[in-house]
């Protein structure tokens, strides 16, 4: 993330006061929200970007003379502008907006994989994934036999670069590899696998999902192909992603859906596709979405990023010294560089009974496989209770989580 010239302190108590649903209460107790990463809480200026929009602009996009639907044109792809700038891409042509990271995999996949991928070639991927970096490579290898590799972590939950550069080939045509893991909270050196993959004449999708909402990305540095992320990890509103993608590789690729937007002509004989990024919209968009996405970046932008990178890595490293304290615990995923996620088993305590005992709490966290079924095999579990941070937290937070977790160990135990 670009950072803004002039950084505000970092103030954990007005940061808080700016996301409504923090001070509520769930089952009579104050809520302590450790789901971010399935999904982040919205400041109060992404909701009124919302209502804002619903209440003084809405308007069908890109068809409208009308001077409504200008001013929402206007804005939709004013938000586009504020996202080529978060990421630091190089031009709004290479921003497609989608309905999120799952969306701009399967747009990868169906539209460039299916025209540019031959049976045979490799996509290599990593043990790691979510499934919406599994899945959609499956079902290309299913329809035009290319060929699937996953590159192995190690105990830590990190990916094994070696043995990640030894699958490495003429062959492989793509690597599709998560910046960060949502499972483990694993950072993958991304900017390595890109260097090595592009000696390979590989192209490389970054999975952003659980990145962007933790630290800068700039897609011009990293020389990715493609880069995916979901708004609604980001502080805006479900329903609206981004997939950058290079200028020229979406120019050469073909679109992936039809109808209204993406087109120039339309005959019944010939269709004549629309300039980028719109070849790649079809339909109405998530107007509202687009607009809020823009809120939530311009919030952003007001933060001391790195403070709250800072803080988040303290939030963490308080939270592992804890876990350690607790007998029969064990941590699934314990990289050297790892960001905001605390995923974990107790001995002999089903995660789904934690989950529920915590709920009845107050104390929200995720259990289960997490989408990513692998990882869970790799580690032997069916499952893992997970914490998962944002900058809003905080040690009192983890507090309220550890003593929670301290009775519901009681009860079960
Ligand atoms: N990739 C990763 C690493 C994720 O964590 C997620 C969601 O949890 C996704 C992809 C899919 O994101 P979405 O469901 O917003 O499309």
């Amino acid at each position: 993330m670009n950072q803004p010239t002039q950084l505000p302190t970092f103030d954990i108590e007005r940061i808080r006061a700016d996301f409504p649903l923090l001070g509520t209460q769930v089952n009579d107790k104050p809520l302590v929200y450790l789901d971010n990463a399935a999904t982040t809480q919205k400041p109060r200026a992404v909701i009124a970007a919302l209502v804002r929009y619903y209440e003084t602009l809405n308007a069908n996009v890109h068809r409208g003379v009308h001077t409504l639907s200008q001013r929402a044109t206007d804005e939709f792809e004013g938000a586009r502008e504020a996202v080529r700038g978060f990421i630091n891409a190089a031009s709004t042509r290479e921003i497609v907006f989608t309905r999120g990271t799952t969306e701009g995999i399967n747009l990868v996949a169906q539209s460039y994989g299916r025209t540019f991928l031959r049976a045979g070639d490799e996509v290599l991927i990593g043990e790691a994934e979510h499934h919406a970096n599994i899945v959609p490579w499956q079902q290309l290898r299913d329809t035009h036999g290319t060929v699937l590799k996953v590159a192995p972590i190690n105990d830590a939950g990190e990916l094994d670069l070696a043995a990640f550069a030894e699958q490495l080939s003429p062959r492989t045509k793509l690597v599709a590899i998560g910046q960060v893991s949502n499972a483990l909270g694993t950072v993958n050196p991304v900017a390595e696998i890109i260097r090595l993959a592009h000696a390979q004449g590989a192209k490389v999708l970054v999975d952003g999902a659980q990145s962007v909402g933790h630290g800068p990305v700039d897609v011009t540095a990293l020389d990715c192909d493609f880069f995916a992320f979901s708004g609604h990890k980001l502080f805006a509103p479900t329903g609206i992603g981004v997939l950058y993608a290079k200028a020229e590789l979406l120019e050469a690729m073909p679109p992936w859906q039809g109808g209204g937007d993406m087109i120039r002509t339309v005959s019944f004989e010939h269709t004549e596709w629309n300039e980028l990024p719109f070849k790649f919209e079809a339909g109405t968009p998530d107007i509202a979405g687009g607009i809020g996405l823009k809120a939530a970046l311009d919030y952003l932008a007001g933060l001391d990023f790195a403070a709250a990178a800072r803080h988040e890595h303290d939030l963490l490293q308080y939270a592992t010294a804890r876990a350690a304290e607790i007998t029969g615990l064990r941590l699934i995923g314990t990289a050297k560089e790892k960001v905001a996620v605390l995923s974990f088993v107790v001995a002999g305590i089903n995660s789904q009974d934690l989950g529920v005992l915590l709920d009845s709490q107050g104390v929200a966290i995720r259990t289960g496989h997490h989408c990513a079924m692998p990882v869970m095999t790799r580690f032997g579990v069916a499952g893992t209770a997970r914490a998962s941070f944002a900058f809003y937290n905080t040690r009192e937070d983890v507090d309220r989580f550890f003593a929670a977790l301290a009775k519901a160990l009681e009860i079960l135990g």
